[in-house]
């Protein structure tokens, strides 16, 4: 029988790429994470890896991000050329 590590963890976090937090923005002085600048990833939760799946459903939800601006992006083009 096989040993399924892989099967735990996973994939390299997409969003921290492995350093397991992110910049905040709150910005300077008004910032209110915990770690001043740094909050733990949203995306593993300060875990650095994730599950394939979950990696999945991140660039799925970039893809859709990126769609609706895009989308978005023409519409106001559309109203300017009138
Ligand atoms: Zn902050
Ligand atoms: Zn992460």
């Amino acid at each position: 029988m096989e040993e399924d590590f892989y099967d735990e963890g996973g994939v390299v976090c997409p969003k921290c790429m492995g350093d397991r937090t992110v910049d905040c923005y709150c910005g300077g002085d008004l910032c209110f994470c915990e770690n001043y600048g740094e909050r733990d990833c949203p995306v593993c939760h300060g875990e650095g890896e994730v599950s394939e799946a979950r990696e999945e459903t991140y660039f799925e939800s970039q893809r859709r991000m990126h769609a609706a601006f895009q989308s978005a992006m023409r519409q106001s083009d559309e109203k300017i050329d009138d």
